[in-house]
């Protein structure tokens, strides 16, 4: 994710803030469900395919265990996320700020990859699947099975995350290009297969049509592949 886009979400959350504090003075009663930094995370343009993980789950600090050497001002990135205010004697500059949003961006991503293998983060997810948050299989004989989030990496910065489908057993770069940009690492190598496990109903039959390549109409041959006309024409 680009660093304009970091700036745009602190500014659009900072907006929100002032907002809501504002019109808290005139009218309390009305805005005093304050949207939490999850809920805002969440809804961000982009972050699609992120649940909301629990606060209870982010609490215990067996759940984030190891993620303190992985994260740069891991204290202060875990306080945002939990929405705790710096106390009153503390102030950052305009740089710590940005260095804390975007550090708070990865520790809600490795929680996430983390909480989404819990029975509780299945369950989530089974839902935003049922709503087809994921996109769907661009594969014509899949005809629009929706797909999961995965990563093909575990470590952070290594892949952007690709849709799995089950009824292919494949993967497949998302449809929106703003997904293209999300760290695999904050779904992991192992959430679609162990929810299909969890879910097997969920686990579509196989395909039962598969695309028969034709030239004029004859199938080709299998040995097509080898032969030199295809070597040279059609793979270079
Ligand atoms: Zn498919």
């Amino acid at each position: 994710m680009g660093k304009g886009d970091k700036k745009d979400k602190k500014s659009s959350r900072a907006e929100k803030r002032e907002a809501e504090s504002e019109s808290a003075g005139s009218d309390a009663s009305e805005d005093e469900e304050d949207i939490s930094w999850i809920q805002w995370f969440c809804s961000l343009k982009g972050n699609e395919f992120f649940c909301e993980v629990d606060e209870d789950y982010i609490q215990d600090d067996f759940n984030l265990t190891g993620l303190a050497s992985q994260v740069p001002y891991y204290e202060y990135a875990l306080d945002t996320i939990l929405d705790i205010e710096l106390s009153a004697d503390e102030s950052l500059t305009e740089e710590q700020s940005d260095m804390i949003e975007s550090a708070s961006e990865l520790l809600y991503g490795l929680i996430h990859a983390r909480f989404i293998l819990t029975s509780r983060g299945m369950a989530v997810m089974l839902e935003k699947f049922q709503h087809v948050d994921f996109g769907r299989c661009p594969r014509v004989y899949c005809q629009g099975q929706p797909c999961l989030p995965v990563g093909q990496s575990d470590v952070p910065r290594q892949r952007t995350v690709k849709i799995f489908c089950p009824k292919c057993d494949d993967i497949y770069f998302p449809k929106q290009s703003r997904h293209m940009n999300l760290d695999g690492c904050y779904f992991g190598t192992t959430f679609p297969h162990l929810f299909l496990h969890m879910y097997g109903d969920q686990q579509p039959p196989l395909p039962t049509e598969k695309y028969t390549a034709r030239i004029y109409g004859f199938k080709l041959h299998s040995t097509f592949r080898d032969s030199p006309h295809y070597t040279s024409y059609g793979r270079r």
